[in-house]
């Protein structure tokens, strides 16, 4: 049983009524334990990150940096123990964790730059009235709500700490009852560098402890990064009561490949954008859109790409796809599975849960799936990739606009004009061309559509836990 929940300073068993397991998706096989933070352990929480809003905020960009420049410099020192803990509870092949530790280490760098910066982006706004003067003044929202998901915990939870912090906002994270260890790095490491107590709060727990944090009216704004059913949830308890909120939703991203690519390399970036993390990416490039001219070619080398791909334990074995990290993910992959079998879909390479203990599932291939199949328009957040073809641009474009949602796209092509003019008609929040799943600090992260509303990182990600102040002073 772990003590888990980090609240005004302090370490605090949890009071709530649900027991939380921590898997190990590999074996299937729980290793830890904890009690849910209660509903009143979650207004503790909102009503720390209130009484330090007043001191943190006035506390000196350079002061606030210093302090993010600490987390980057903490991940670091715990580098060994957070790649083993996402290798062991995610199921995260170690070159993987690797990179998700860098990013969160690299998210809290960047924004203790851009807190650096902060006074400089205070005003005066020249005014075409004479007799007035005008200036900006860029304040914290205040107290805010963080609640993420389980599938890059180190990430998610930095994408909106490191900017929530250095905009002067205090917070309260709910982390995923699926990964609710990882994170409890950052209440370490706010006790290790001193950080004052309440600036950062950490409850632990299930749907209820989230929905206690979104209910809360102590909170000035909530970041949601989650499916698209609790984020409308979400919306509903914000919009009741008329408070902002960033939304993270789901996806179902195209990856369009143009006949004038090498098919080696193509196969190589549309592997990697639907097994890495074993497909539970938000930006999963699940939909192939390929040319009718490099189908024949580029399909069969497909298969037998997604069929060697070594899917194993990360612990024990040298592997490039781990498992599903839950119980629940895996029985949602093996009921697509079922349903592409119900649809009569032609499977190329898998379609079916590994013979082993854990929750694996081979990497999966269906061709020429019809437009109007589940598995085509549905985000299913595992290794499952449908493919259709096209013969023209206008037809890729058109297809892979044709979705709810609008997170990310890749485009292959050896023409990158004709890659740019794809880009600009994609509607999503990112496109990557010839290169997969590249995000950098400095770009902007969400989508269009159902795929969420703001963004996160950049100087986009500083914006959302700011709020512009204006004073105009009356010269006469
Ligand atoms: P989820 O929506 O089930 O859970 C997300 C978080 O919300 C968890 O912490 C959960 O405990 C909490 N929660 C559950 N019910 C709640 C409620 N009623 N009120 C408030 N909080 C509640 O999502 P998940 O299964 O953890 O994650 C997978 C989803 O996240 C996928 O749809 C994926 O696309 C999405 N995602 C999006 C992004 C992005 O950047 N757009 C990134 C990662 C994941």
């Amino acid at each position: 049983m772990t003590t888990s929940h980090y609240i005004a300073g302090r370490w605090v068993e949890g009071q709530g009524s649900d027991c939380i397991s921590v898997n190990d998706p590999a074996l299937g096989q729980p290793f830890a334990e904890l009690m849910a933070a209660s509903i009143a352990q979650v207004d503790q929480a909102v009503t720390a990150a209130r009484g330090a809003l007043p001191a943190w905020k006035n506390t000196s960009a350079s002061e606030r940096a210093a302090y993010l420049r600490g987390f980057a410099e903490q991940l670091g020192q715990r580098r060994e123990a957070l790649i083993t803990l996402q290798m062991r509870n995610n199921g995260k092949p170690r070159h993987e964790a690797e990179i998700d530790l860098d990013d969160a280490i690299a998210t809290f760098g960047y924004y203790a730059e851009l807190a650096e910066q902060l006074p400089s982006k205070n005003r005066d706004v020249p005014l075409a009235a004479p007799g007035f003067s005008a200036r900006t003044r860029l304040e914290p929202v205040g107290v805010v709500g963080l609640i993420v998901p389980w599938n890059f915990p180190l990430v998610t939870s930095a994408w909106k700490l490191a900017p929530a912090l250095a905009a002067g906002c205090t917070v309260v994270l709910k982390p995923s009852e699926v990964t609710p260890l990882i994170e409890q790095a950052y209440g370490q490491i706010a006790d290790a560098l001193g950080l004052p107590a309440g600036v950062l709060n950490i409850v632990n727990g299930k749907a209820e402890t989230g929905a206690a944090l979104s209910n809360h009216n102590g909170l000035d704004k909530l970041s949601f990064t989650g499916s698209n059913s609790v984020g409308s949830q979400v919306m509903r308890s914000a919009s009741a009561q008329c408070r902002p909120v960033t939304l993270e939703l789901g996806g179902k991203s195209a990856i369009v490949v143009f006949d004038d690519c090498d098919v080696g390399q193509a196969v190589e970036w549309i592997v990697a954008g639907i097994t890495w993390n074993a497909g539970q990416m938000c930006s999963a490039t699940s939909r192939l859109l390929v040319q009718d001219g490099i189908a024949d070619a580029l399909l069969p080398r497909l298969q037998v790409a997604l069929e060697q791909l070594r899917v194993g334990n990360p612990l024990t074995e040298e592997v490039e796809m781990g498992p599903l990290t839950s119980q629940a993910q895996w029985l949602k992959v093996a009921g697509y599975f079922a349903t592409a079998r119900e649809e009569g879909l032609h499977c190329l390479a898998g379609g079916k849960a590994l013979d082993r203990d854990g929750w694996f599932v081979s990497p999966t291939l269906y061709a020429d799936v019809p437009k109007d199949s589940r598995l085509w328009t549905e985000e299913i957040f595992g290794p499952v990739l449908c493919a259709r073809r096209f013969a023209t641009e206008g037809q890729a474009i058109a297809e892979a606009n044709d979705s709810r949602f609008g997170l990310v796209a890749t485009v292959c092509s050896a023409d990158l004009e004709r890659a740019e003019r794809v880009a600009d008609a994609l509607e999503v929040g990112h496109v990557w061309i010839n290169s997969v799943q590249a995000v950098f600090v400095e770009t902007s992260w969400g989508g269009t559509k159902g795929s969420g509303i703001g963004r996160e990182l950049g100087p986009w990600g500083l914006s959302a836990y700011q709020s512009v102040k204006h004073v105009t002073r009356c010269l006469g």
